[in-house]
């Protein structure tokens, strides 16, 4: 070889080597958004991705350690890795949030995703020394809360769920919203030849007594896709209801093969095996971190009831995060997820002397799985933010008190200066909702400079917690 072929040998090998430790030194988080639907999720990945793209260099992140210390280089939107699913719509949401009349960007209904690079100078450790950067790559994973809700349903047959059905609907609201349902059901010959003509008929009446109680803020909705079906709208796979006869001396072991009870057994089973099981497996088998967004204030907004099932819902939101030994995820897979945060969204719509009240409002409806989620390695965070913070806060002189209110503006343009009243720091007596109720406003989206990055409350605190220590 000759001299000159001697030092392109080692320039290549040198290039080889320093190729190989930039991808030592890069890192790749997953990091998967759910709330139930209205929770948030679409104006807080909007915020999410507009903090990055948009705070470098800028103080808007003071307390996400890599931006205050002045290391994060940049971030890009790069293709994302599953071309299958919808790219997170995010130019659509900053366009509306530009606008002059600013609008909420319009909701995601089904999985979205969207990919990020993000350029930093390690401030820690080996890599400081050895890189002048480094790249985190961030999938950020938007799927709904409600899908979560059909994760108990893997430990339920199709009898144990039409028991929960039937029981649920005797329950306040559910009652009435439930007749046009259970009045359809009073001629239905159970064990009579299957007809999937009426099965379809009875499934969309089904379907829009749960679509009514979702539209009166009662959240515990199952099956899941009955509201957001995704890409599964019209599949016969939907096509099932619980029964609710009263006849109990259903031989459930040997149906009448064809019958309507037979083909519901099936779809409901189906349901399970083809949907929900499916769904854990692709999603949640390699996500590492986690945050759901939690609207409570709306749900203190439309009375007792309603929270009650946020309550319920939440739970059973949190037996996805279950990773104990026995529990169902571990049956399927190892889940690896390792940080969790429950945010309570729309923290702007209160003001910030109630954020504590808030967040342990929260805390208290998230306590019981709490101490053995900590136990099994997941770690777990409470929080209020505001993904985008539309109002901003004054004082006001109220029977010579000082007093705190907000400024902004109605959804229909209208300026509002108001106090939206106290957050309860637990859920209320029934004796409190019997006599009044809670009134927190809406806020249309600020008006704003769109060269700059979105306001928001503790987007930077939340980032730190889920994105911190691998960024160091
Ligand atoms: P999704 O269905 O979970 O994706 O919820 P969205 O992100 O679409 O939010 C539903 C609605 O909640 C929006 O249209 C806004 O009216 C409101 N909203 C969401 N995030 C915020 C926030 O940070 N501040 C305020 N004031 N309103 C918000």
């Amino acid at each position: 070889m000759t001299d000159s072929g001697i030092q392109s040998f080692f320039e290549r090998l040198q290039g080889k080597a320093h190729q190989a430790a930039s991808r030592l030194a890069d890192q790749h988080v997953k990091l998967a958004v759910t709330g139930l639907s209205g929770a948030g999720k679409t104006a807080f990945i909007t915020s999410l991705v507009n903090q990055l793209l948009e705070s470098t260099g800028s103080a808007n992140l003071p307390f996400f350690t890599v931006s205050k210390e002045s290391r994060l280089i940049g971030a890009k939107r790069v293709t994302q890795p599953d071309l299958r699913l919808a790219r997170f719509a995010y130019e659509q949401g900053m366009d509306a949030l530009n606008a002059e009349l600013p609008s909420w960007p319009t909701p995601t209904r089904g999985v979205s995703q969207i990919r990020l690079h993000l350029r930093y100078k390690p401030g820690q450790g080996v890599s400081k020394y050895l890189f002048d950067q480094s790249t985190l790559i961030l999938d950020i994973l938007d799927y709904p809360g409600e899908w979560l809700l059909d994760l108990p349903l893997l430990g339920m047959d199709y009898a144990q769920w039409s028991a929960f059905c039937v029981k649920q609907m005797q329950e306040g609201a559910r009652v009435s919203l439930s007749e046009p349902f259970r009045a359809a059901l009073q001629e239905m010959k159970w064990l009579g030849q299957g007809d999937e003509l009426k099965l379809q008929g009875l499934a969309t009446l089904f379907r829009q007594y749960l679509a009514e109680c979702k539209q009166q803020g009662l959240e515990l909705i199952q099956p899941g896709r009955f509201v957001l079906p995704g890409e599964l709208e019209g599949a016969p796979v939907l096509q099932f209801v619980p029964y609710i006869a009263n006849q109990t001396d259903i031989d459930w072991q040997s149906l009448p093969a064809g019958s309507n009870l037979a083909l519901l057994v099936d779809r409901y089973n189906e349901y399970r095996s083809k949907v929900v099981k499916p769904f854990y497996k692709a999603y949640f088998s390699d996500l590492d971190r986690q945050i759901v967004l939690v609207d409570c204030l709306s749900a203190l907004n439309r009375g007792e009831q309603a929270f009650d099932e946020l309550q319920q819902a939440i739970n059973w939101i949190l037996k996805s995060f279950d990773y104990g030994k026995n529990s169902l995820l571990r049956r399927m897979f190892s889940p690896r997820i390792d940080k969790l945060i429950f945010a309570a969204s729309k923290a702007d719509h209160v003001t910030p002397d109630q954020h504590d009240n808030l967040i342990r409002l929260l805390e208290s409806m998230v306590h019981s799985a709490r101490q053995d989620m900590q136990y099994q390695g997941v770690k777990l965070q409470t929080t209020a933010l505001a993904a985008i913070r539309a109002s901003q806060v004054g004082q006001t002189l109220y029977q010579g008190q000082r007093l705190s209110v907000l400024t902004g503006h109605g959804l229909q343009g209208e300026t509002l200066t108001l106090y939206p009243g106290d957050v309860p720091s637990r859920r209320p007596a029934p004796t409190f909702w019997q006599k009044q109720g809670f009134e927190f406003p809406q806020f249309a989206p600020p008006a704003r400079d769109p060269l700059t990055a979105l306001p928001h409350i503790r987007m930077d605190q939340m980032l730190e917690f889920l994105l911190g220590d691998k960024l160091v």
